[in-house]
């Protein structure tokens, strides 16, 4: 059987399937229908000891995790705990329901309510279910579900993975995953692409494949085979397992194997996160995303306190390096409190990004100054790009504004306006960056949190191509350096497409830097203008990738 998902981190693996369990069996749900509590009281008794057990589970793990895992194992905790979810279940109970009943009303009410919310709070919406599978395990006396541990090292099958079983995986047992549902930018390509495990998503038809079948995984072309020679399956792994360590040995700068320079830089999000990228291959940061320091705050924080961030963000990358801060960019997929309009129709088209100074104008200016005044306390050359522009008169009036107080301007080409006046909004700024994920969302109008659009939501899709290579030409032309920091930037592949465009530097999650910069290091510039040419050509991103990869070999 050979499966066509869409590919995540690159890499071959062979080995045997170990399947999440993603339910509860029907048999224990249907067991525990006939169990009676005396009283509502005595039921929700039994939904506190289940709750209680599943956030005691999420902490236990916390303690044995650090970073980003632990933060999400923590916030699982807190849900399984959350008090409104309990007093909902109370509420069923008292009215006369079931406790089974109970609890998916409650859960549907507050997955209704964050998928309402959309961006960051609508992703919450996996854990809440993982949630409510946990505590119905623990009710009906079974197993909670979840990704098992495998003795041996193993191909892990899911439809989708809970950022709580993401979190966890072990990757000297965890060879590759491989998801029927996600895409490019889903949780789990994230968390697979920071541990470096070759992952495909979109992979519908996965499930299909039974536990312990030895499955094919190339995390390059997509393909998800059962069936394979197990020799060469084998030959092809250990062959990869060559060319990965030549990647861990990579320690930059980049530069292709004629020698042409390409700057990778690293997407940071906060403080701690610039602390580990600065210790990666990089020439600084392309992309700070200032609004992640500020996802939980009710309140605008003060000039002095944004400055004392970003000073320390900056201090991470001394020594010749630069650092790009991009300004504010709240609304839609990342909702700020002090900071995003409420209740709009349709927040990824709404006021998010740079357009929320237009009404008001003084919060961009609060930032400008923080940015400007942590610049002069660190030392660090600091570039300032806004998101979300659409015209040349938003880059001019920013553009003034970033230079007023001695910094170097720019503007992410996010929208597809931006893209095609790349040329114009060079006349007004000094450098462009390109933001794959958006620009790519609203070419393709594919909402890029659809995990059923995942085919859409790919920067290989001709269309985003060309208004990449029309910014990146525009560039050229202008002398001035054009950059990507979309998830674009951290596919090794696209990245020689990408230099073949004209692009000068890559921004991208730190561990994304080595496989980027060893492909690089094998590839002249003319393989990448051929490797351009060859995806422009392409009708779609399948062929787009197979053209490439032909024009690389
Ligand atoms: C992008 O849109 O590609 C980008 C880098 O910005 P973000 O992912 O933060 O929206
Ligand atoms: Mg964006």
């Amino acid at each position: 059987m050979k499966i066509q998902g869409t590919p995540v981190v690159p890499g071959v693996a062979y080995g045997p399937a170990v399947l999440a369990r993603e339910e509860v069996p029907a048999a224990a749900i249907e067991a525990f229908a006939s169990v009676t509590f005396p009283d509502a009281a005595a039921a929700l008794s039994a939904y506190d000891d289940a709750a209680a057990a599943v956030a005691d589970g999420f902490a236990a793990k916390a303690m044995s995790v650090s970073g980003a895992a632990a933060e999400v194992l923590a916030a699982s905790a807190g849900l399984a705990r959350d008090k409104g979810m309990r007093s909902l279940v109370r509420k069923q109970l008292n009215a006369g329901e079931q406790l089974l009943p109970s609890l998916q009303i409650a859960v549907e009410h507050f997955a209704g309510m964050f998928t309402q919310m959309g961006g960051l709070m609508a992703e919450r919406v996996t854990d809440l279910r993982d949630i409510e599978r946990r505590i119905t395990a623990r009710l009906v006396g079974v197993a909670e579900p979840g990704v098992p541990v495998p003795v041996d090292p193993s191909v892990l099958l899911a439809k989708d993975l809970a950022p709580s079983d993401t979190a966890l995986l072990d990757p000297s047992l965890v060879l590759a995953l491989v998801t029927g549902l996600g895409g490019p930018t889903s949780h789990t390509a994230i968390i697979a692409r920071q541990l470096g495990i070759p992952c495909v998503v979109g992979a519908t038809g996965a499930g299909r494949i039974a536990d312990g079948t030895w499955v094919l995984v190339d995390g390059t072309t997509g393909l998800v085979v059962t069936g394979a020679d197990p020799e060469e399956s084998r030959t092809l792994a250990a062959d990869d397992a060559v060319r990965r360590d030549a990647i861990a040995g990579w320690s930059g700068p980049a530069a292709t194997a004629d020698g042409v320079h390409v700057k990778l830089l690293a997407n940071v999000a906060d403080v701690p996160t610039a602390q580990t990228a600065a210790h990666a291959p990089v020439e600084g940061v392309g992309l700070f995303r200032t609004e992640l320091s500020f996802l939980n705050r009710a309140d605008e924080p003060s000039v002095e306190e944004q400055a004392a961030i970003y000073a320390d963000v900056l201090a991470a990358f001394g020594q010749g390096r630069h650092v790009v801060a991009r300004t504010l960019d709240a609304g839609s997929d990342k909702p700020i409190g002090f900071a995003t309009h409420k209740g709009e129709e349709n927040p990824a088209l709404g006021v998010r990004g740079l357009r929320l100074s237009f009404d008001n104008p003084d919060l961009l200016d609060r930032q400008l100054d923080a940015i400007a005044s942590a610049s002069a306390s660190s030392g660090v050359e600091t570039w300032v790009m806004a998101p979300m522009v659409a015209t040349v008169a938003e880059a001019g009036e920013f553009a003034a504004k970033v230079r007023e107080r001695g910094l170097k301007p720019g503007v992410m080409i996010e929208v597809p306006s931006a893209a095609l006046q790349a040329a114009r909004m060079l006349e007004v700024v000094d450098f462009l960056s390109i933001g794959t994920n958006d620009l790519t969302q609203y070419t393709m109008a594919a909402d890029r949190m659809a995990t059923d659009l995942a085919h859409l939501t790919d920067a290989w899709q001709p269309a985003v191509l060309q208004l990449i290579a029309m910014t990146a030409a525009a560039g050229v032309t202008a002398r001035k350096p054009v950059g990507v920091c979309g998830e674009a930037a951290a596919d090794p592949l696209l990245a020689c497409v990408l230099v073949g465009l004209g692009i000068t530097s890559l921004s991208m999650a730190p561990a994304a830097v080595r496989p980027v910069g060893a492909q690089l290091g094998r590839v002249t510039m003319a393989d990448c203008r051929r490797a351009a040419e060859a995806a422009l050509a392409a009708l779609d991103p399948e062929a787009a990738r197979i053209a490439v990869r032909d024009a690389l070999a």
